[in-house]
């Protein structure tokens, strides 16, 4: 089984995806990993982030076997992967990864923003989660300063907002709900009520299609 799962940052994506895998006994990936590691390659070697060929090349070296997801996962990273993941040959640089681990067996949960749209677009079930921008704000700060970051909320919505326009406003791959991606507004959920909800799309998708 494939689950796909979009939707734009801090949505509660990553969660509900690790969370659901383990459900599920699925593997996970986290595909903003991908192009944080392809941001944090060119930040390491002093490039800017919209170098097209230096990110292509590191986008082709990656090895996400060896990603130090703590050290990944930092905003600065985050602003710097949303212009590397604009440029179209990063993108084609990754496609082939991230097929290639949905279809293993026993299957996986893939979360990002192309997923449902571009990457699987077979998937067995689709979501599209999201939340208010004030809200996913407000988890993205809580999470900063439980990692003993220091950071200011209005400085996160900032770049949430500023991320959610570049991501969905990009000609290549855009954010996007899949046509027939179920969606999931979080706004109003905490995390075990988001995967409750979550695994009743998934149970009820899969009795739909005879269980796949
Ligand atoms: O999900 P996360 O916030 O870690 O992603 C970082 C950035 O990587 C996003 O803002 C987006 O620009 C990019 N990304 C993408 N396609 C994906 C996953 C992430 O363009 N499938």
């Amino acid at each position: 089984m494939i689950i796909a799962i979009d939707g734009p940052a801090a949505s509660g994506k990553g969660t509900l995806g690790k969370r659901l895998a383990g459900h599920y006994g699925l593997r996970h990936l986290d595909t903003g990993l991908l192009y944080r590691a392809v941001a944090k390659a060119l930040l390491d070697a002093g490039k800017r982030p919209d170098e097209a060929d230096a990110a292509v090349a590191a986008a082709r070296a990656l090895e996400p076997a060896t990603f130090d997801e703590a050290a990944l996962k930092g905003p600065a990273i985050g602003e710097a992967a949303s212009l590397v993941s604009a440029i179209p040959d990063v993108r084609a640089a990754l496609v082939t990864f991230q097929r290639d681990f949905a279809s293993k067996p026993p299957g996986a949960v893939v979360d990002g923003r192309d997923i449902g749209t571009v990457i699987c677009p077979d998937a067995d079930v689709k979501l599209f989660v999201t939340a208010t921008p004030e809200v996913r704000a407000s988890r993205r700060t809580a999470e900063y300063r439980g990692q003993g970051r220091d950071i200011d909320q209005a400085t996160v919505l900032a770049d949430i907002v500023a991320r959610d326009a570049r991501d969905t406003g990009r000609a290549i791959s855009p954010l996007k709900q899949a046509a027939d991606a179920h969606l999931l507004d979080t706004t109003n959920m905490d995390i075990s009520t988001a995967i409750r909800a979550a695994i009743d799309i998934v149970e009820a998708s899969r009795a739909g299609r005879g269980r796949a």
